[in-house]
C-alpha cells in the first residue's frame, strides 16, 4: 500500500528528486506557486515525471510551476516585492495578478441556478439534461495542474468559489423540478478525493426510486493519473468500487470521465491495476483533456494516448481547447493549428478510437467544435456546437471568418459579412436575464 504524501509550497524540499531542480527552477516555483496553486504529491514525483528531462518534462511541466507560466512583467513585478521582504506588498501583487488572470472564465456563474429565491452554489445546470454537483468535501485534487481553470477554487479568491452549502436535499428537490434531467455530474475539484462514506452520500440519493429520471452518474477525476491507488490499495478502495457496483446494480450507467493528459499517465501497472478494477464493477470509463502546449501538442501523443486508452478498455471522449485563465499564454495553441493536430492523430486511428470529438472549447454559448477549415469566399472556420444552452442550436453547421492566430471562440467573427452569429441575440438574453436575476442575491 502506498501512503499519500502531498507537497506544497511549504514541504517540496522533501521531494527526494529536488535536488536536482536548479535554483532558477526553484525560484520560479517559489514566485509562481505564490499565483497559482502548487501540489504535487509521490505518486506523480516517482512513477510520472521523467527527472532526467526536467524542466522540458511533460509530466513536470503539468504540475510544477514554471517561470514562463507568468508573463515577464508579472514574474519581475512579484520578484521584486518578494525580494524586499515586505509581506503587505507581496500579498497585494498576488492579488493584483490573481485578478488580472482571469479567475473565472466562460461566465459559469451564469450556470448557477436558483431556486425558491436560493442560489443553488456548488451546481451549475448549463445544458438541459446535465447537472453538475460540485460536492463540498470533493474541492481539491491529489496534484494540481498548471494550466488547470478551477485553480480559484484553491486559491481562496473571495466568490470564486462553486461548492454545495446547502444539503443535498436542495439539489435533489431542484433535480425532480427539472425532470428532462438524466445525467448526474459530479466535479470539483475532484470527487475522488473524498472518502467512500462521502461519495456515497452523493451518490446513494440518485440511485433512490424517487430519481429514476437519472440515467447516468458521472464523476469527472483525475485521480486515475494522480492517485490510482484510490480504486487498488487505499484502504477504502473496496468500499469505493462496491459503490459503483451498485450502481450498476440498480441499472443506471456510472461513468468515470477520467481526466487523461499525456500517454505516460497510462504507462503504470497501479493505473492499469485501477482501470481493471474500476471495469470489473460495470463502470466505463470516458477520457478526456485539452489540448496543450509544453505538454500534448503534437498528434503522435495523442494518437498514442486514445491508442492506449482504448487497449486498456477506456472510451476517447472529447479533445478540449484550454480556457482563457492563469497561464493561458503558456499553453495556448490557436485554434487553426489545434483542429490540424485533432485531424492529424484522428487519421492516425483506426475508428475504434474516434468516439473522440474536438478540439471543442466551453464558451458562454456552449461546447463548440471546430470541426475544419473550408473555402467559401476566402478561408473560414467550418463548426457546430456539441451541446448549447438551448438544445436547438446543436449539430447545425455555422462559419467564421478564419484567423489562425485566434485561439478563442470570442476571438473570432462570423462569416460571409453577416453582423453576429446565428445563436447570439437569444444567447445575450440569456445572460442579461441571468446577472438581473442574480443581482437580487
Ligand atoms: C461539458 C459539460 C457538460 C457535459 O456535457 P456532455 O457533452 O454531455 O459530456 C455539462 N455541463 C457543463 C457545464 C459542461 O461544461
Ligand atoms: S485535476 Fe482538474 S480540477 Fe484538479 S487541478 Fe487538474 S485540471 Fe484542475
Amino acid at each position: 500500500m502506498k501512503k499519500y504524501q502531498s507537497y506544497t509550497l511549504l514541504n517540496y524540499r522533501k521531494i527526494p528528486q529536488c535536488s536536482r531542480l536548479s535554483k532558477d527552477h526553484i525560484e520560479a516555483l517559489e514566485t509562481v506557486g505564490r499565483v497559482l496553486p502548487f501540489k504535487t504529491n509521490n505518486y506523480v514525483t516517482d512513477e510520472l515525471i521523467n527527472w532526467d528531462k526536467v524542466p522540458d518534462d511533460p509530466m513536470f511541466t503539468l504540475n510544477f510551476p514554471r517561470r514562463e507560466m507568468l508573463v515577464p512583467e508579472y514574474y519581475e513585478a512579484l520578484r521584486s516585492v518578494i525580494e524586499k521582504n515586505d509581506d503587505r506588498a507581496t500579498e497585494e501583487t498576488i492579488e493584483r495578478i490573481r485578478m488580472a488572470l482571469n479567475p473565472n472564465p466562460s461566465g459559469q456563474e451564469h450556470n448557477v441556478p436558483e431556486m425558491n429565491g436560493i442560489k443553488l452554489d456548488g451546481l451549475q445546470h448549463k445544458y438541459r439534461e446535465t447537472v453538475l454537483l460540485f460536492p463540498r468535501h470533493g474541492q481539491t485534487c491529489h496534484a494540481y495542474c498548471t494550466f488547470c481553470f478551477r485553480w480559484p477554487q484553491f486559491s481562496n479568491l473571495k466568490n470564486k468559489k462553486f461548492s454545495m452549502r446547502q444539503n443535498m436535499n436542495a439539489y435533489l428537490t431542484y433535480i425532480k423540478a427539472h425532470p428532462k434531467v438524466t445525467d448526474v455530474l459530479l466535479t470539483g475539484g475532484d470527487p475522488m478525493t473524498m472518502t467512500a462514506g462521502l461519495l456515497r452520500e452523493y451518490i446513494e440519493p440518485l440511485l433512490k426510486p424517487d430519481m429514476r429520471q437519472i440515467r447516468n452518474i458521472r464523476i469527472g477525476t483525475k485521480a486515475l493519473a494522480y492517485w490510482p491507488y484510490r480504486f487498488t490499495t487505499d484502504k477504502d478502495a473496496d468500499e469505493i468500487l462496491r459503490l459503483f457496483d451498485e450502481v450498476a446494480r440498480v441499472g443506471k450507467h456510472l461513468a468515470i470521465m477520467g481526466h487523461f493528459n499525456h500517454p505516460a499517465e497510462l504507462l503504470t501497472e497501479s493505473v492499469k491495476n485501477a482501470i481493471q478494477r474500476i471495469r470489473n464493477t460495470g463502470t466505463q470509463i470516458r477520457t478526456q483533456s485539452p489540448l496543450l502546449k509544453h505538454i500534448n501538442d503534437n498528434p503522435d501523443v495523442w494518437a498514442e494516448m486514445w491508442k492506449t486508452q482504448v487497449s486498456l478498455g477506456c472510451i476517447p471522449y472529447y479533445m478540449f481547447v484550454a480556457r482563457d485563465t492563469g497561464a493561458k499564454h503558456f499553453f495556448e495553441i490557436p485554434l487553426a493549428l489545434g483542429q490540424r493536430i485533432f485531424r492529424k492523430a484522428y487519421q492516425k486511428v483506426s475508428g475504434i478510437c474516434r468516439t473522440v470529438r474536438g478540439p471543442s472549447m466551453s464558451a458562454h454559448a456552449g461546447k463548440i467544435q471546430i470541426l475544419g477549415v473550408g473555402e467559401a469566399e476566402g478561408k473560414v472556420f467550418v463548426m457546430r456546437f456539441l451541446q448549447g444552452r438551448n438544445p436547438d442550436w446543436v449539430g447545425r453547421p455555422f462559419f467564421a471568418k478564419y484567423d489562425p492566430k485566434a485561439t478563442w471562440f470570442d476571438q473570432l467573427h462570423p462569416a460571409f459579412g453577416e453582423k453576429e452569429f446565428f445563436f447570439e441575440s437569444e444567447l445575450n438574453d440569456y445572460l442579461r436575464e441571468t446577472l438581473e436575476r442574480h443581482r437580487e442575491f
